[in-house]
């Protein structure tokens, strides 16, 4: 239908299909949705206008839709073990926005990852709504083994007495465990927010610790580790339910995607499945190899390893002057798509980095497994041993293809 209706953008769409089929997506935070989660997404359900909530709509005609944003919220909390969800926001950000909104006065103090650390623009970078609203400190690694500083975030609470701390993280490859956080927001009467962005595939499968149990409020996106539609959702206790569902409407956001929140739906369902256990500890498996792997061909894992679904690695014990940009950029040439970032204590700006992040939820998705993590990181380094010669790039960019053409997609 599309190619008749506009065949200028079918053509896009078919490139992009194309691109995601023959080359290597190891970006941390990609997945490939499965086409039962595309159906929804380009629904009917497009069409439907219903600010408000089920039951409670300011337009007429939501009953059927009432039934795929109620099932969702069910879904999103037996899957989290969560007393109450908002399947609305749009996206990350727009999650950890409303979660702020719903529980913080602009000036408010609050502890977040530090972004140069491991941490989300939406914990408090000063170019974003966060910190332009609220007075942000930052917690971060420790130096000597790049794991979180339990003992200085706790000493930062009790000299800041900050009205919430945010948990979660981009770029971090550890367990972040809710406990000694709790603990710490106790000490001090803060909320707690654990942004499980990332990780909420992990979470959901089994393989990572709950935060749900020990936390105020959990916000995630659905398309990372979840590996549904683009988007985000909000679970808390039932006495913070109604101060999230205002923040999200009429707080932040006007009529809700329901098309998205169906495939949300969707997602949560398939996450529910014994299949998806095995999935996010094959996520865990693949990191793990790839790590060692890369380890192997000398590049520095920053703290070592992986617990989850992504690694850092440091590209400067492998070529001092390698930066993540010349490497983002040869690796691209490869048809291997990740990218840049900054690591600990870089000393590179985060244009410029010292580091890559690569991750393998979307690689799993597609059904490859240790062996071809090993293939993964030989291609990687032949590709930076020579960032500029086109006929290295070349030769890898057809290994890549050739790997790639046995874990297809979207065939
Ligand atoms: C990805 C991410 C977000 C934002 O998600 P978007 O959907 O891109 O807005 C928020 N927090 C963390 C920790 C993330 O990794």
């Amino acid at each position: 239908m599309l190619v008749q209706a506009d065949s200028e953008l079918f053509a896009i769409i078919e490139d992009e299909n194309e691109r995601q089929n023959t080359t290597l997506q190891l970006i941390a935070s990609e997945n490939f949705a499965s086409r039962a989660v595309m159906a929804a997404t380009g629904s009917v359900l497009t069409n439907k206008y219903s600010e408000g909530y089920p039951g409670k709509r300011y337009y007429g005609g939501n009953s059927v839709v009432d039934r795929a944003e109620d099932l969702a919220r069910r879904r999103a909390c037996q899957l989290f073990g969560a007393e109450h969800a908002n399947v609305q926001p749009h996206s990350g950000a727009n999650a950890n926005l409303a979660a702020y909104f719903a529980v913080l006065e602009p000036g408010d103090t609050v502890l977040g990852m530090r972004l140069d650390q491991g941490g989300h623009l939406t914990h408090g970078s000063p170019v974003n709504a966060s910190g332009r609203l609220y007075k942000f400190v930052g917690y971060g690694v420790r130096e000597s083994d790049e794991r979180i500083d339990f003992d200085a975030l706790a000493d930062l609470a009790k000299r800041y007495r900050p009205k919430l701390i945010v948990a979660g993280a981009t770029a971090y490859s550890r367990v972040i465990e809710p406990e000694p956080l709790r603990r710490i927001a106790d000490s001090v009467g803060a909320l707690l927010l654990f942004d499980a962005a990332h990780i909420a595939g992990l979470i959901a499968g089994g393989v990572h610790p709950n935060p749900v149990p020990f936390s105020d409020i959990v916000t995630f996106t659905t398309h990372k580790t979840l590996r549904g539609p683009r988007g985000g959702c909000i679970v808390c206790r039932e006495g913070l339910a109604q101060a999230i569902d205002k923040a999200v409407f009429p707080g932040l956001q006007g009529g809700p995607l329901e098309h998205v929140i169906a495939a949300k739906a969707v997602a949560f369902h398939e996450a529910m499945q014994p299949e998806f256990k095995q999935y996010a500890a094959q996520i865990v498996r693949n990191a793990r190899s790839l790590a060692g792997a890369l380890a192997e061909e000398g590049f520095r894992i920053v703290s070592g390893g992986t617990d989850n679904h992504l690694m850092l690695v440091d590209l400067r014990s492998f070529d001092p002057d390698l930066t993540g940009k010349v490497a983002q950029e040869a690796l691209d040439k490869a048809g291997i798509t990740l990218n840049r970032n900054q690591i600990p204590g870089d000393p590179r700006s985060p244009f410029v980095t010292s580091g890559v992040r690569i991750g393998t939820a979307a690689a799993t998705t597609a059904g490859m497994r240790e062996t071809e993590m090993t293939e993964i990181a030989t291609l990687v380094r032949r590709a930076l041993a020579a960032p500029g010669d086109d006929l290295v790039s070349a030769a890898v960019r057809e290994e890549v293809a050739t790997l790639c053409s046995r874990f297809v997609p979207y065939p």
